[in-house]
């Protein structure tokens, strides 16, 4: 059941095109070469190699559903799914880069914005040259996002931006930033804030036990000159964030697999090596028991990915839809880490695996873009009629 080196009981890869099949490889191939080697000791160093970023354009990896016109794929939802899976294979961090980009930058500008801000950055962010962020989350307010105080002031040639933003992965390094702020009427209103401009800074935030290879940070707005030809023109409200997050979040879907997949490669490998008792661990009853749950639970998360997968294409994928699958995915992952690090022992808190790592990083991935708890009372809120989070 093993044919492309990732485990597929229930044969998921006969509903994938050939085409599907190459990109994966294709990325499996570059993780191995860019990103497997270097990774345990970019992590340990808390060190963002911000040479991936060209390479990640190089391979495809950005904005792979964008049209091929403004520099993107022009790939269809399940394309990208994989791209986000075999990223996250080898790290979440280095998946939380590349689905800033896509999802939480290029979308935005493609969707919202006017066809001068498509032609002005998409290309350049697709290709790697430029990196973006996305603010939406403040030191008050991240599951309220609604609550922001970030705000802008019309006056007349250009608008003034001031306030926080807090988490924001790829500020440190970005050079263009999409940014959610209100309006004089409350009306919450996307914006292009680009390096340069006068009153915008981006500290780094230290210390991370999470996520320690991509760089995170504030953004920080202190009567900032935005051109009105920044504005996103085409929306307005949290509609505009959430749609950027729906298309994050059903990538986090997807990423989470392939972190519960190299646990999972790593533990069976371990437990088939590792002697104790005159026998490998995988032969006692309670290693197979975690191994069994390992396996059934990737197979479920597979197919609840690519079914959502094929709805996303037929543009019929819900939010709540969206949330179920990335909250199952990510709980689902972190509980392989946790029993993936027990079967390795004490190896398993140790840098020569990557147990240890992936972790940390899904605590990061089980709270962001909407926490575990937040998208459980979405899936309440679906089946009653009542948000009990509000
Ligand atoms: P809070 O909202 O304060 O939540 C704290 C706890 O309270 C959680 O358990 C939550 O589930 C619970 N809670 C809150 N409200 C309710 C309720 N109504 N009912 C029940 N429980 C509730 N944001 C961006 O905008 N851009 C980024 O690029 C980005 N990158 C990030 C990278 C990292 C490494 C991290 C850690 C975060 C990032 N974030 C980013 C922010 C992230 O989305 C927020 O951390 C997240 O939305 C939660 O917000 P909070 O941390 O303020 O927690």
């Amino acid at each position: 059941y093993e044919s492309s080196g990732a485990p597929d009981y229930y044969n998921i890869d006969d509903l994938l095109t050939e085409e599907h099949i190459l990109i994966r490889q294709t990325l499996r191939d570059f993780v191995k070469r860019e990103i497997s080697p270097n990774i345990e000791q970019w992590a340990q160093d808390a060190h963002f190699p911000s040479e991936i970023v060209k390479k990640f354009g190089d391979v495809g990896a950005f904005g792979p559903t964008i049209p091929a016109e403004y520099g993107g794929g022009g790939l269809d939802y399940i394309s990208y799914g994989i791209i986000m899976q075999e990223i996250e294979r080898g790290d979440s961090g280095m998946r939380s880069t590349a689905s800033v980009q896509g999802s939480l930058v290029m979308y935005p500008i493609y969707a919202y914005g006017s066809e001068e801000q498509r032609k002005k950055f998409l290309p350049k962010l697709a290709s790697g040259e430029w990196l973006g962020c996305f603010g939406l989350t403040e030191p008050d307010h991240g599951s309220n996002p609604g609550g922001m105080t970030t705000n802008i002031k019309d006056m007349g040639d250009h608008y003034l931006l001031n306030g926080a933003k807090m988490w924001i992965s790829n500020s440190p390094e970005c050079q263009v930033a999409v940014v959610w702020a209100k309006n004089e009427e409350g009306r919450i209103k996307g914006l292009i804030v680009e390096r340069g401009m006068e009153g915008f800074t981006t500290p780094e935030i230290h210390n991370k036990w999470s996520l320690r290879a991509s760089c995170t940070g504030e953004l920080v707005f202190d009567n900032v000159k935005v051109p009105k030809e920044n504005l996103l023109p085409n929306v307005e409200g949290l509609r505009g964030p959430l749609g950027c997050l729906d298309s994050a979040r059903y990538g986090i879907a997807w990423g989470a697999i392939g972190v519960a997949i190299d646990c999972y490669e790593s533990a069976r490998k371990y437990a088939m090596e590792r002697i104790q008792f005159d026998k490998p661990i995988g032969a006692f009853q309670l290693t197979q028991k975690k191994l069994a749950e390992m396996l059934t639970e990737i197979t479920k998360a597979q197919l609840l990915a690519w079914r959502l997968g094929t709805l996303k294409n037929e543009g019929k994928a819900t939010t709540q839809q969206i949330s179920m699958a990335k909250r199952n995915n990510v709980d689902m992952a972190l509980h392989i880490a946790r029993e993936a690090r027990q079967i390795h022992g004490g190896m398993g808190i140790t840098g020569e695996y990557p147990i240890m790592r992936h972790m940390m990083n899904l605590e990061s991935v089980i709270t962001y873009e909407g926490t575990h708890d937040i998208h459980l009372l979405i899936t309440g809120a679906d089946i009653t009629g009542i948000p009990a989070f509000k």
